[in-house]
């Protein structure tokens, strides 16, 4: 008989967390509880990758209609009906949000609807007022968007609000220029909705291939979203009419709503783990060594409040190789090289690897690279353009990035990721027959580079 409540104790329930619980529970026998204090299924299921993908697909068919039409069919655009469609979103995040419910049930882990704080090294506090023990406690409380230190700054959106807005604005500014304001720039443009976005550095998209955020950039402007770069906000006030705001340009302007996406937070305040020694680095991320193992040694943390790779696929893998160092005694580490990511924006920009610039910088290289108007959107008379690039190492052959911007570069990027990450060759590549018609066999073709570094 254990002298703890629990072998383990998790607190979050989102995509590591629930992972975490179940396959300890289900496949290795563990007395599992898990305290989740919100929405089981966490950021990605309730209020990010999910909803904002059921988001970017409502977005699509304007365009869709209006190419339709290129292709001969007699079709009217009628105007998006956001409650309708936000119902049917909602409807579904419910509905997910009871099969992560239903998969912890099913493996036997006792849940708590709590805030769970630690007390220890082997107790967690429940908001309840319970306590239980546990011989690991596994965080798992993932991040939130955070506004810019400014004031005002809570007259403006984050994204967890996108969600939840009663009705579509008719004008929004998105501030930052990450993943999220892009994601949601181009979504709220395809629903209607007229988008500024500002953003500090001199392109969106920071850390990506220089020539796919170019690419990404120009169509987004191209499609009608105002983009100003070098742009931050002075000033911002409530007024009649919406939210007034003076930019660093000198420009002032009212708009419906401010967005900003200019960051997340890790989730670890207030939970007592700076008392029971577990070291919180910059941002307040939780410090762990490659198992995922805080300086604490019951204690371990996965996902976004580590702060390493934030996405949720990643956060699901820490979670298994916790649970496979923990429960199944063998000691494994996260693997976080040439993981493949996708910014669902409009093109999708699909990316895995080094960056032309950043693989530039450690070894030489040759480029290849095609940027071409596809057949679909080309026929439909858009301007639409696609980029294919391979960056490969000129000594070893390795393919050490591949970036591509195309409609489904998200569905493309995880396939080629298969090839990156197992280490294939320029030569590997060219080995494969190409898929006649597709974008991506440009992937394989591509015979002389565009140039080296
Ligand atoms: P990002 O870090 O991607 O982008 C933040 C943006 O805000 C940057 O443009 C940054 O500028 C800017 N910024 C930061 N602070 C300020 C400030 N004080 N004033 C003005 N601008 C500021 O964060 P996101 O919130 O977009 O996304 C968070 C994370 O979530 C991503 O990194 C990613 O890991 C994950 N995510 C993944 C998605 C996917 O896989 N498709 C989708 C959405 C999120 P600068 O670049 O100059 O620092």
């Amino acid at each position: 008989m254990s002298k703890f409540d629990f072998d383990l104790f998790v607190i979050g329930g989102g995509s590591g967390g629930v992972r975490a619980a179940r396959v300890a529970a289900g496949e290795y026998g563990a007395t599992v509880g898990l305290a989740e204090e919100s929405r089981y299924g966490g950021t990605c299921v309730i209020r990010g990758c999910v909803p904002k993908k059921l988001m970017v697909f409502a977005s699509s068919y304007g365009d869709a209609f209006e190419d339709a039409r290129s292709y001969g069919w007699d079709v009217n655009d009628g105007p998006f009906d956001w409650h309708n469609f936000a119902d049917k979103m909602r409807s579904e995040l419910d509905r997910l949000e009871g099969v992560y419910r239903n998969l912890l049930d099913n493996s036997g882990v006792e849940k708590f609807d709590a805030r769970a704080t630690v007390k220890d090294a082997h107790t967690v506090k429940l908001s309840t007022g319970e306590e239980k023990t546990a011989k690991h406690i596994l965080i798992a409380t993932g991040g939130r968007p955070v506004r810019p230190p400014m004031e005002n700054a809570e007259l403006g959106l984050v994204s967890d609000d996108i969600f939840d807005l009663p009705s579509l604005p008719k004008s929004i500014l998105i501030v930052g220029g990450g993943y999220i304001a892009c994601e949601f720039a181009c979504i709220l443009h395809g629903l209607g909705v007229e988008v500024s976005m500002y953003y500090r550095g001199g392109q969106i998209l920071n850390g990506f291939d220089d020539e796919a955020r170019g690419i990404v950039s120009e169509q987004m402007r191209q499609r009608g979203i105002n983009m100003h770069s070098g742009a931050s906000i002075l000033e911002m006030e409530e007024r009649e009419g919406g939210i007034w705001v003076k930019s660093t340009m000198g420009k002032e302007k009212i708009f419906d709503h401010v967005f900003f996406a200019t960051g997340r937070k890790p989730n670890s305040d207030d939970m007592g783990l700076e008392d029971v020694g577990v070291k919180l680095g910059r941002n307040g991320a939780i410090e762990v060594d490659e198992y995922s193992q805080t300086g604490v040694p019951s204690i371990y943390a996965i996902g976004d409040v580590t702060d390493r790779v934030n996405l949720t696929p990643v956060a699901i893998r820490e979670g298994m190789a916790f649970v496979e160092t923990v429960f199944g005694s063998n000691p494994t580490p996260v693997d976080h090289e040439l993981i493949p990511s996708a910014v669902f924006t409009q093109p999708e920009m699909g990316t895995v690897g080094l960056s032309e610039e950043e693989a530039a910088e450690q070894e030489p290289i040759e480029v290849y690279a095609t940027s071409f108007k596809p057949m679909q959107q080309s026929f439909a008379g858009r301007d639409d353009r696609v980029l294919m690039k391979l960056v490969v190492s000129k000594k070893t052959r390795t393919v050490l990035g591949c970036h591509i911007v195309a409609p489904q570069a998200g569905e493309m990027i995880q396939l080629a990721g298969i090839a990156v990450k197992m280490g294939a060759t320029k030569e590997q590549f060219d080995a494969t027959c190409a898929v006649h018609p597709t974008m991506s066999e440009e992937l394989v073709t591509m015979r002389n580079p565009v140039r080296t570094a």
